[in-house]
């Protein structure tokens, strides 16, 4: 997994800026990830939040419906 991260431009944090859309940039850059547990469950969909997907460009963060978060 680490050398598929690191072939597509990803440091060994997770994270390659060049691949983080504005928007997520600029929420990231704000501040604005909240901290969950991952079992605790999405309010938008009702399913836990380990079962969203990593962040493109930001893969230690997670997309919730409402936002993005930090497992
Ligand atoms: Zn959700």
């Amino acid at each position: 997994m680490q050398a598929i991260q690191h072939s597509l431009g990803y440091d060994e944090f997770g994270n390659n800026p060049d691949l983080l859309t504005r928007a997520d940039k600029r929420n990231l850059d704000r501040g604005r990830i909240a901290r969950v547990s991952g079992d605790a469950t999405c309010p938008a969909c009702g399913e836990a939040y380990r079962l969203h997907p990593p962040v493109q460009g930001a893969l230690w963060a997670t997309r919730g419906c409402f936002g993005l978060v930090k497992l």
